[in-house]
């Protein structure tokens, strides 16, 4: 799939505000806070300005929602875990992506960003078991990987692998500051809508 443009449509606080008349597929994009996120929108996007990126965790507080051509929306899910968030906040943004997740008609997959250099959070495995629990496509990403040395690769893939429990084949590592992995998640939603 070859997409020209990616634009900002709009953001939510509030799950009562999404509806879903644009009727395109969805696409959503969760992680932990400071995984990546904005940066792999803005790699995808082929635009470093799209979505926001920050040295501060925890400022991605809406769902943010961006239109690939007339493919699909790019549904951008509240980053979890923000340390320095209240548990107050943090429940009302899992709750956020849950009623999401349960709510939306068009999603057809959630492409799950984790850390190459990290084991999963336990919120990571949690979120992995809910999709697949609830039947939904993951597409696993692990970010950062021109932060490790190219020899510390396989191991770090197989840590993710081991606690995720999928296969290593299953996990597309990327770099937004290379574009490494940039056709491989293309690609993988791509299949998704069997374009
Ligand atoms: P978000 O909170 O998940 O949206 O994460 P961001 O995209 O804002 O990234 C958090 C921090 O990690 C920022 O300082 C980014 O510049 C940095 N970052 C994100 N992706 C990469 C990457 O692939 N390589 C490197 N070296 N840094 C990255």
């Amino acid at each position: 799939m070859n997409i020209k443009n990616i634009r900002f449509v709009k953001s939510l606080s509030n799950i009562n505000q999404y509806n879903d008349s644009e009727k395109l597929p969805e696409i959503a994009i969760v992680g932990r806070s400071n995984v990546g996120k904005s940066s792999i929108i803005n790699m995808i996007a082929g635009n470093k300005k799209l979505a926001k990126t920050s040295a501060t965790p925890g400022r991605t507080r809406l769902i943010n929602l961006f239109q690939a051509d007339d493919e699909f929306l790019l549904v951008d899910l509240p980053g979890y875990g923000y340390a320095k968030a209240s548990t107050d906040e943090q429940n009302k943004w899992a709750a956020m992506i849950e009623e999401y997740l349960h709510t939306s008609e068009q999603l057809k997959a959630v492409i799950l960003l984790v850390d190459i250099r990290h084991a999963p959070s336990e919120k990571d495995k949690q979120m992995l078991e809910w999709l697949v629990h609830f039947n939904v496509p993951v597409i696993i990403v692990a970010t950062k990987v021109d932060k490790i040395k190219k020899s510390e690769l396989p191991k770090c893939k197989q840590i993710l692998a081991r606690d995720l429990k999928v296969g290593v084949d299953n996990i597309i590592v990327t770099s937004a500051q290379t574009g490494v992995g940039k056709n491989a998640v293309l690609s993988s939603i791509s299949q998704i809508l069997g374009k």
